[in-house]
């Protein structure tokens, strides 16, 4: 293709005439820099939020339900609410399991006679 302003032959790919610097057709097609700033309109408010995720962390259901309730207005600070609440109930459940496998460990080897209480 060539430049528009000046004429000089271009790849088919630039984004800028290196002769004089005006932006190609290219720059203005999606995947470029207007992507982002123009098409979507971001809800400044969607913002993944710590606080919220460290909160969801340990309170797994209060991360369900603000997931449940901003899923759809606030798709990415819901998302990090529900990280936070899978990462909690995942810590959770090692947390218990682990319990569970020490007091069945101590209780075989109570009853193997290894312990003596
Ligand atoms: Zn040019």
């Amino acid at each position: 293709m060539y430049c528009k302003n000046c004429g000089t032959q271009l790849d088919d790919r630039a984004v800028i005439c290196p002769h004089c610097g005006v932006p190609t057709d290219n720059y203005y097609t999606p995947g470029h820099k207007v992507e982002g700033t123009s098409i979507r309109h971001e809800n400044t408010e969607d913002m993944p939020n710590a606080g919220l995720s460290v909160l969801s962390f340990f309170f797994p259901i209060v991360g369900l339900i603000l997931f449940l309730v901003w899923q759809n207005s606030m798709p990415k600070r819901a998302k990090s609410c529900a990280r936070g609440a899978i990462l909690g109930v995942v810590v959770d459940v090692i947390i218990v399991a682990m319990t569970y496998m020490t007091l069945f460990m101590v209780t075989v080897l109570i009853n193997a006679g290894l312990i003596i209480v």
